[in-house]
């Protein structure tokens, strides 16, 4: 079946949109194509945090406050792994206490791992995911193939080095300069979702970093080059709001890889794929300095505060390219 809506996704934005679009619109219609860049080992277990947040937020199992993770969750594993790093060797990464896993969250990384093990893509065992979750969206990872999002960075000791998205992200918290950003194995991936985005009534870019969330999706062959051959029904929502990211490096990071952090450089990064964005009533002001890059530009209410704010401001995306 072929979706009405397909939207480019990461991680929380994206994921609060979905949960609106999903009110708005009947969800089977729905098609999420999620970014992987983040993915990774950790503890010997296969994690896929936008994925998982995608599926919580959409269910509503999400911890609404931390806006990763399940809600209700306890951290029993967690402690207990601790006593492990105290003897684990010089450069081993068992024993990994920066990235949290609660214990109900677990459940999702076991079956995640044990069904790659048994050989199963990782388009069949999310969508296996989303059957055990009762969704009826689809949701689909980027590619099957491991696209490793690396991130140059300055160090606290003042070190360059190449680390891991996480690393960076949450052991780093995302408090060091981005010197550059690399999507190792994206040339050789095969997205397997351009019929997907060929095919929609309507593409939507979600609100999501626009570096290290959207642009994974777009380094594999061919995503720009769909979206670009049907850029009038494609439309973006800003994740930058009056030059700031609501949460997260999206603004510093823009501005250390030579952007601009506003809806103008968001708009500079989208005009050629994208024929629409819509930026938050703070940004009213900036409408022409948005048109003057090409884009079409609606303004509304787009912090997603509550699932009210979320389906309203998917109504307005969507009616947006209709
Ligand atoms: P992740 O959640 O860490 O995977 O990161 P994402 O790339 O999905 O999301 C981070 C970006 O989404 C930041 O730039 C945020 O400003 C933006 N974002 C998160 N929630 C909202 C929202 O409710 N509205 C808008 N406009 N942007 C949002
Ligand atoms: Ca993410």
């Amino acid at each position: 079946m072929t979706s009405k809506y397909t939207v480019i996704a990461g991680g929380v934005g994206a994921a609060r949109f979905l949960r609106g679009l999903a009110a708005a619109v009947d969800p089977s219609g729905i098609t999420a194509v999620v970014n992987t860049g983040d993915d990774g080992w950790i503890n010997g277990l296969w994690v896929s945090p936008d994925l998982d947040t995608v599926t919580y937020t959409v269910s509503g199992a999400i911890d609404g406050e931390r806006g990763w993770g399940l809600g209700d969750e306890s951290w029993r594993v967690m402690e207990s792994v601790g006593r492990y790093a105290t003897v684990r060797p010089e450069g081993s990464s068992a024993a990994n206490t920066w990235f949290n896993l609660g214990d109900r969250d677990l459940a999702t990384h076991l079956y995640r791992t044990a069904r790659l093990r048994e050989g199963a893509s990782l388009t069949a065992l999310t969508d296996e995911i989303r059957r055990a979750w009762n969704l009826s969206l689809r949701i689909v990872p980027m590619c099957d193939e491991p696209v490793a999002t690396l991130v140059d960075i300055v160090d606290t000791d003042g070190s360059q080095r190449r680390v891991s998205f996480q690393e960076y992200f949450v052991q780093r918290r995302h408090a060091v300069p981005v010197r550059a950003v690399h999507f190792d194995g994206a040339t050789e991936a095969v997205p397997a979702f351009l019929a997907e985005v060929a095919a929609a009534d309507c593409v939507v870019i979600a609100p999501s970093n626009p570096i290290v969330s959207i642009g994974p999706i777009r380094a594999l062959a061919g995503v720009d080059a769909a979206l670009a051959a049907r850029r009038d029904s494609v439309v973006a929502i800003s994740p930058i709001i009056a030059g700031a990211a609501l949460k997260g490096p999206a603004d510093r990071m823009l501005v250390e890889l030579g952007h601009e952090a506003s809806v103008v450089g968001v708009a500079r990064l989208y005009a050629p794929i994208c024929s629409t964005l819509v930026i938050d009533r703070r940004d009213a002001d900036s409408v022409a300095r948005v048109e003057a890059e090409g884009m079409r530009c609606v303004v509304a209410d787009t912090i997603m505060s509550s699932p009210d704010v979320a389906r309203a401001l998917a109504l307005t995306t969507i009616g947006a390219v209709a």
